[in-house]
């Protein structure tokens, strides 16, 4: 098999190969668009190179063969005059992964040929920057000489010159420092540059194929869920040149705004720069209006090639392109990333458009990501005053403290803190540090920068190009117009509007995109699985009404009880006395009708799943070292300890060593019998005003942390006699569904059993995962779990996405078995797995009726439902 393949060879649908970069400019050479002309090595050459530690035999022949062709398409040579060929050297994976891998441009220059290269084009300037480029780059992916040694070359040579940009510096401080760089490279890595061409290229795509396993492109694949063993491919590409006098530029473009998802062109164009200078947003860059007048014809042209692509690829597109003195080459393109905002308008104009069809636009839109969209925003009617306005590189607002490292920032979120990453401008480098923090705010960089793009992908707010503020990260401060922001200072950032705040901005909760409830609309036409919510109020329960929700699957009674009612609950549970005991439980009761009546009726004519008491009762009871330093306060005071020494020796009756495997959920109920009982009640009363009010509840009893049948079968009878009672005292029929959380590894093993018992199941996959793995949910991630995913002994947080093998596989033995015994038993979801994406395709798989998430994730829940229905189809032909 070759892995070597000409642009004019492959197509987009060898992206495995090819990789996104290499595949879109096979498919764009194809299509006859202005493309460099040049080659690809595959993934398949970089799989072997990281087996082996050596490129695959015969690779370098078919090398040289692929650049005598590439020769002879350019009317160039490579190394010699009079027209020099430099080529650029990039990685390009099957999965988008920007800035992640390492890139060197113009190679082939060596020098002689910088001397040519100035005859050629007639820009002595221009050769000597082209130079200094490469040995910069050279230097740094090849020879793993740090970047700073040349930035500070060339901060000299800037100061020298009072020059605001390396642009501004003169051929012989070009000159100067390209004799600079070649002594930095030989005396930090020990090797020259090699001015042999043919070792500059072989090195390079060595560099390449090895930049897949550094230490970024790791984190970023982590981050991502890209697996691994895939490795990239390199793409080698005849040079155009940006920076070629002043009719030349570069530039990014997208056939949509990829920040609002409106269908009009967006763009980025710096005159005189060569690509890294526009992704780097070290300069501030044109748009595409300001280009039209500079050069009409190349922008014609664009708008065209933006219209064509986008058709062709039925998607929205990034491109990438040169302008090289008034002539227009086209040099990449992949589906471009976009605000989950923009991807929601997009899909559904483009199906109303008729490029897509609807099962496409429910497909093209990342469930996780409408989350974000429920971000909050500035409250601008308070008219808070900003200090100073950026570009709004990614929506949202957010608030934080203020750290000025990405490692400082890792180790802060740690500890909890929110943060906002302050950066001159962030690298590959800061990822972690990106992904710690609420928000990202630069001094440089636009919408295409690395901190914008990167910012939109994670779906957090940024704000990049804050001219007007100065960052110093070494004293960890920033200066913006007199104010002085230190690490820790809380600010505010819009990454809508732009604008920078000092200390906490006012926030309002954001308004829906008009296009969303068309798009869940075709998402609910598609889907099977029902979607309900987890809500224990009536606020949480109407939000997840309206979000779609079809029901209630979880309402945690233990959570309706805190302030007052929980010393009420400790009474009933810590009290000798029946009358005081009695009078609690009463107390309870009158509460509970209200909490439960409220419920139904934002549910009315919609199943309520209500879970009797559940209580970690450690959380519940009084804490004994608390008790004790009140006693020894009252004591010192000369005051009464009775009641404390009392109260202190009941809660030390209840106490465990392991509360998680302890007296929990119905354990309780069947020792502190009248507790479930009292719910029960109150349930049946709410239900009852419910119906004289001429309203449908639908209320379902669920009995938690079952673990062997005769503990169900015994509050079932209970719960059955309360509801006889309630209909013989009311006269009315009661329809009520009794059923149980299947959260031990016992319960879904006997499941068949249980099910006799049963009416309904709903998988408690937080503690079936807890209760599996062995691993204490309240604990183990803080403490260990994370270095277990990044060790890669786990490949995901198993309460997070659910463990398809452990976990999933008892839930199937429950379903399977649950419905063997009882045909008619309803099944769900309620733990947090209920709202995650992959786990929602796993319920969809084994058959579930519904998952139950939390009400922001009901949308979520929605989308995915309906992608899980649709799997197998495939999403963007770009890209993904
Ligand atoms: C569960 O265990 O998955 C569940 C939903 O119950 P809780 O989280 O309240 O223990
Ligand atoms: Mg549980």
């Amino acid at each position: 098999m070759a892995y070597v393949h000409d642009f004019g060879e492959g197509d987009a649908s060898r992206r495995d190969l090819l990789g996104g970069k290499g595949a879109g400019l096979a498919e764009m050479t194809q299509l006859g668009l202005a493309v460099p002309p040049g080659f690809t090595i595959t993934t398949e050459a970089c799989r072997e190179f990281m087996a082996t530690g050596q490129v695959p035999d015969g690779l370098w022949a078919e090398v040289d063969r692929a650049m005598a062709r590439l020769e002879s398409a350019s009317g160039r040579t490579f190394g010699k005059g009079p027209q020099p060929l430099l080529i650029s050297v990039r990685s390009g994976a099957a999965f988008s992964m920007p800035g992640m891998m390492d890139t060197i441009l113009n190679l082939g220059i060596n020098d002689q040929v910088v001397t040519e290269l100035g005859a050629w084009s007639g820009d002595e300037h221009f050769a000597w920057d082209a130079y200094r480029r490469f040995a910069q780059m050279y230097g740094e992916v090849v020879l793993g000489v740090d970047e700073r040694h040349f930035q500070e070359v060339l901060e000299d040579l800037r100061a020298g010159r009072r020059a605001a940009s390396d642009a501004d510096l003169t051929t012989k401080d070009l000159q100067h420092a390209c004799r600079r760089f070649q002594t930095i490279i030989n005396g930090r890595s020990g090797q020259p540059l090699p001015p042999d061409p043919e070792m500059q290229l072989r090195e390079a795509i060595t560099a390449v194929f090895a930049s897949w396993g550094n230490e970024r492109a790791f984190r970023y694949r982590r981050l991502h869920d890209i697996p691994d063993h895939l490795g990239t491919a390199a793409n080698i590409q005849m040079m155009v040149f940006g920076d070629l006098g002043t009719n030349s530029g570069t530039g990014v473009c997208f056939t949509r705004d990829p920040g609002s998802g409106e269908r009009r062109p967006y763009g980025d164009y710096l005159p005189r720069a060569q690509g890294e200078d526009v992704v780097a947003g070290i300069r501030n860059t044109l748009t595409l209006d300001e280009l039209a007048p500079l050069h009409p014809a190349c922008h014609e042209q664009l708008l065209a090639v933006m219209e064509g692509l986008e058709k062709h690829f039925r998607d929205m597109c990034d491109i990438e392109f040169t302008i090289e003195r008034d002539r227009l080459w086209i040099l990449q393109t992949r589906a471009g990333k976009r605000t989950a905002g923009a991807a929601v308008r997009i899909a559904v104009d483009m199906a109303e458009e008729g490029l897509i069809s609807r099962r496409e636009a429910v497909n093209r839109v990342d469930p996780a990501s409408l989350e974000q969209l429920e971000r909050p925003r500035i409250d601008d009617n308070a008219r808070p005053m900003p200090l100073a306005t950026g570009v709004a590189a990614s929506p949202g607002a957010a608030s934080g403290r203020a750290v000025f490292d990405a490692d400082r920032a890792d180790a802060m979120a740690r500890d909890g803190e929110k943060l906002i990453l302050v950066r001159a401008e962030t690298t590959p480098e800061d990822i972690h540090g990106m992904a710690a923090a609420q928000g990202i705010l630069t001094s440089q960089g636009g919408k295409t920068s690395h901190a914008a793009v990167v910012a939109r992908g994670m779906g957090k707010p940024a704000v990049t190009g804050a001219a007007a503020m100065r960052v110093d990260a070494n004293a960890k401060v920033a200066h913006i117009d007199g104010v002085t922001i230190r690490e820790g200072d809380v600010i505010t950032i819009d990454g809508t509007t732009g604008r920078i705040f000092n200390g906490l901005a006012p926030m309002v909760e954001p308004r829906p995109i008009d296009q969303l409830e068309q798009l869940l609309a075709w998402a609910d036409e598609i889907r099977s699985l029902g979607v309900r919510a987890n809500a224990d109020t009536v606020a949480d329960a109407k939000k997840a009404r309206a979000a779609g929700a079809e029901g209630i699957g979880l309402a945690r009674t233990e959570h309706m009880f805190m302030g007052e009612r929980l010393r009420i609950v400790q009474r009933i549970i810590l009290s000798d006395d029946p009358a005081e005991r009695a009078a609690a439980l009463q107390d309870l009761m009158h509460q509970q009708v209200e909490d439960f009546q409220g419920l139904l009726v934002a549910m009315d004519g919609l199943p309520v799943i209500i879970r009797l008491l559940d209580p970690p009762l450690h959380e519940f009871l009084p804490s004994r070292f608390e008790l004790e330093q009140e006693m020894v306060q009252r004591l010192r005071l000369g005051r009464e300890i009775a009641d404390l020494e009392r109260m202190s020796a009941q809660v030390a009756r209840w106490e465990e060593d392991n509360p998680m495997l302890g007296l929990r959920g119905v354990r309780l109920g069947l020792i502190v019998s009248d507790l479930y009982r009292m719910q029960t009640q109150a349930a049946l009363e709410a239900v009852t005003r419910q119906l004289r009010a001429g309203a449908d509840p639908k209320l379902e009893i669920m009995i938690p942390l079952v673990v062997t049948v005769e503990e169900l079968v015994r509050m079932r009878a209970m719960i059955e006699e309360e509801i006889r009672r309630k209909e013989a005292e009311t006269g009315l029929q009661l329809h009520v569904l009794i059923g149980t959380m299947i959260e031990l590894p016992r319960a879904a093993l006997t499941a068949g059993e249980i099910a006799g018992a049963a009416d309904f199941f709903s998988f408690g996959t937080n503690d079936l995962t807890q209760m599996t793995y062995g691993l204490s949910r309240d604990d183990a991630e803080a403490l260990f779990l994370r270095q277990y995913l990044e060790e890669g002994l786990l490949e995901h947080n198993p309460f997070q996405t659910l463990d398809r093998q452990g976990v999933g596989r008892l839930i199937k033995v429950a379903v399977k078995e649950g419905r063997e015994a009882n045909p008619g038993l309803e099944v769900g979801v309620c733990g947090e797995h209920g709202g995650d994406p992959a786990s929602i395709a796993f319920c969809r798989e084994s058959g579930l009726d519904y998952v139950s998430a939390s009400p922001p994730r009901v949308r979520v829940a929605r989308l995915a439902a309906a992608q899980a229905e649709l799997s197998g189809d495939t999403g963007s032909p770009v890209d993904r």
